[in-house]
């Protein structure tokens, strides 16, 4: 068995299957713990290239590894894009007909398979089990694994039966990955799988290329056009409350130009993958949907996520942003924020039972701190995710931060909001804290004997408003003074920080909370100019010619364009300019096997642009001193053209002015004629050129060294016959 040990073999295998030069983040190690037959737990956000953590050990380990995915939508996408690298990938779906599915099982028993993606309730069919006992598993992949979970934003019952059932196909390796994890969720993967012993991979949640932003929802139609004409023609995902507001927004973009299509559970199965397939296509730029639909779209490069109405848990938030900038390229998340927002959601959940409707309650009000908070956006993302992160260290975040906030002393209040917490058992939320520390007098405090704290009623004062003590807890918990509890929502508990405080106080300034609706509407466009100032180094030119051409192929074969090659890919061609099929499989995510499948024609549309607009190419610069030429040859005869002096000509190049003649013999024996007379009249005289003239006439060879010789008693200079030859030629041979 192939373990892996060896750093090259891995790297050459991707290299060799995938294209890509470098294993991104912790990929290899994950990789190595797969071959190693480990469970293995991945923690890794949107983009970051969960995938290949199981594509490559499948395509290394013998036998075929089974990826349980909970879309049925894109397992034809997945196999597809493994098509395109030339593994054989195969999906087990209730889309396939009897003879279909016959004829994946006869092949996958034939060894030849290396994935095979299923759904989980195809699973649970007997006669797919039957035949899996049969068949040389690798091991088994689970994606999207926090579907596992009631606290994730996706939860699906059948993923819960998913162990027994690998259980029963023999002692497999598991891999599972997510790219939602609260710890809560986490521990529910863990334990449901089983995987308490599992190798865990935990990458950070930061997605250095999102930018996020919320702004108060004033005239949203306004804003959202405004928004969406900016980046015209850039494909961009809105997520609207109601299948109402879906349709209306998808006309209010359409009648405004914007190629916009709509996407919503009550639109028909064939509408809504026409809809989807536009959008793949980039038949459609903007798809307008619901944020309980779960799309499965998994395109990379989505530039803009844009909330129209509040998401239902930041869990739902972050992976619903995450389906921006997967390829890594800049994107942006925009939320239009409005508290009824957040009170309309709330009466959806009133039908259901307590317990229930008090979590989404929980999960709606992470949603309503975090857009009228005033904090880094992405810090509290961060920290929802239970990670920590310096706010210093976020320059890529919307409204909010860069914002050089003010600050206060915040003490003795932090002192007091951690007693608080302390006093009442660490079981408590942060409402009830609020209650305790303003002396609210309510039953549920009686009951508890809090009145009889020593910090009940303690917060009462001048400005200390509810607001103010909500948000001082909020910012204790961001610098984790305060935890979490991950079994009871919404708990907060002394974190570790907080029992130093606690036992030592030490001085402590938080940042002055502002009002998010003082924010001025109309700053939207200084905001996106951020986006764009991060300029293009590549040759746009270049690359929409190449998006062009690719679009056309993907429509000929079938497929979405960016199976075919993705866009950074398409921007590091449109920067080296690949002219031969070896550059081209040197670019980032290329590799032979595309080279192969598609490369001929972008190739030619490589060459012929760099041709027409002579450009110094990868293959230019390898040979070196051809480029230089060719390039200084143009500027020659543009010089000469302009009866420009050889002298200066030659200088202007840093060449001797053998060197500038070598360069017009060389012109002038590939074919073109040259006018040298203005500069030839000043240096020979007339007679000593006639002579000269006729020499080369009567000669047998036009060879220099013979012409000194047979020409010595006239002592001509070697430069002077030269000229005289280049004359020569350039009026009777060219
Ligand atoms: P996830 O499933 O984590 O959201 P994907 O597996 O879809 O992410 O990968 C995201 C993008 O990153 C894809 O476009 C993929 O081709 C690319 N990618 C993955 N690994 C690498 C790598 N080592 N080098 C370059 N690109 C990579
Ligand atoms: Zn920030």
């Amino acid at each position: 068995m192939i373990t892996g040990q060896d750093t090259n073999f891995l790297k050459d295998k991707l290299h060799e299957v995938f294209g890509y030069h470098q294993f991104r983040g912790n990929q290899e190690e994950i990789i190595r713990s797969v071959l190693a037959r480990k469970n293995t737990f991945v923690i890794m956000p949107t983009g970051a290239g969960k995938s290949l953590c199981y594509q490559l050990p499948a395509v290394i380990m013998e036998g075929t590894a089974i990826v349980i995915s909970p879309l049925i939508a894109l397992m034809k996408n997945q196999v597809d894009q493994m098509t395109t690298v030339s593994v054989d990938a195969r999906f087990l779906n209730s889309t396939l007909t009897k003879s279909e599915t016959n004829r994946v099982k006869q092949d996958i028993l034939s060894g030849q398979v290396r994935m095979l993606y299923v759904a989980p309730e195809s699973l649970n069919k007997e006669d797919n089990l039957a035949f899996l006992k049969k068949a040389n598993i690798s091991f088994v992949a689970i994606d999207e694994a926090h579907c596992i979970s009631e606290w994730g934003h996706d939860f699906r019952p059948e993923y819960r039966k998913i162990k027994s059932i690998i259980d029963s196909l023999g002692n497999l390796p598991v891999i599972a990955l997510t790219a939602t994890a609260t710890p809560k969720v986490q521990q529910d993967i863990v334990k449901n799988l089983q995987m308490e012993n599992a190798q865990v991979f935990q990458s950070s949640f930061n997605r250095t290329n999102l930018y996020y932003e919320v702004r108060p929802k004033k005239n949203p139609q306004k804003q959202l056009i405004r928004f969406v004409k900016k980046h015209k023609g850039k494909c961009g995902i809105v997520y609207c409350l109601s299948r109402k507001t879906v349709e209306e927004v998808a006309e209010l973009l359409r009648v405004n130009d914007i190629r916009a299509l709509p996407y919503h559970a009550g639109l028909d199965a064939s509408a809504r993958v026409a809809n989807q397939d536009a959008f793949l296509n980039e038949d459609a730029d903007v798809i307008v949907a619901t944020i309980a639909f779960g799309m499965g779209i998994d395109k990379p490069d989505v530039r803009f996520v844009i909330h129209y109405d509040a998401p239902k848990s930041l869990e739902g938030y972050y992976q619903e942003t995450g389906r921006a900038g997967r390829d890594g390229l800049d994107a942006y998340c925009f939320m239009l924020y409005d508290h009824n927002d957040i009170q309309k959601l709330e009466k959806f959940n009133k039908d259901k039972p307590v317990t229930e409707r008090d979590n989404a309650r929980y999960l709606l009000q992470e949603v309503a701190d975090y857009a009228e908070s005033f904090i880094c956006r992405r810090k509290q993302l961060l920290r929802y995710f239970g990670e920590s992160f310096s706010q210093k260290d976020c320059t890529n975040c919307g409204d909010k931060c860069g914002t050089n906030l003010e600050k206060y002393k915040a003490t003795e209040h932090l002192l007091l909001a951690l007693k608080t917490v302390q006093a009442t058992g660490e079981r408590f939320r942060i409402n009830h804290l609020v209650d305790v520390i303003l002396g609210e007098y309510n039953d549920y405090i009686k009951s508890y004997d809090q009145d009889k704290l020593e910090m009940f009623g303690k917060g009462k004062g001048e400005d200390l408003d509810r607001h103010y003590w909500y948000t001082l807890i909020r910012q204790a918990f961001m610098h984790a003074f305060l935890e979490k509890d991950i079994e009871n929502y919404g708990v907060m508990r002394i974190g570790e920080k907080g029992h130093k405080f606690l036992g030592n106080p030490f001085e402590v300034s938080f940042p002055k909370s502002i009002d998010l609706e003082s924010t001025v509407e109309d700053d939207l466009e200084e905001q996106e100019t951020h986006l764009q100032d991060n300029t293009k180094a590549h040759d746009e030119v270049l690359f929409d010619l190449l998006k062009k051409l690719r679009k056309k192929i993907a429509k000929e074969k079938n497929l979405p364009p960016y199976v075919i090659f993705q866009d950074p890919s398409m921007e590091e061609m449109a920067t080296v300019y690949p002219t031969t099929r070896d550059e081209l499989a040197q670019i980032n995510g290329v590799g032979m096997g595309k080279v192969v499948k598609f490369g001929k024609p972008f190739i030619d549309l490589i060459n012929k642009y760099v041709e027409e607009n002579e450009i110094e190419t990868a293959s230019d610069v390898v040979v070196k001193s051809t480029v230089n030429k060719s390039k200084t040859k143009i500027f020659i005869i543009q010089q000469i053209d302009r009866k420009i002096d050889l002298e200066e000509i030659a200088d202007s190049k840093s060449l001797s002015f053998d060197e500038l003649l070598d360069e017009v013999e060389h012109i002038c024996y590939s074919g073109t004629k040259l006018n040298l007379d203005y500069y030839i009249d000043q240096v020979i005289e007339g007679d000593r050129q006639d002579d000269l003239y006729d020499y080369f006439m009567s000669a047998e060879t036009d060879n220099i060294q013979t012409a000194l010789r047979e020409l010595e008693e006239e002592d001509f200079s070697e430069e002077e016959i030269r000229l005289m030859r280049i004359k020569f030629l350039s009026e009777l041979a060219n």
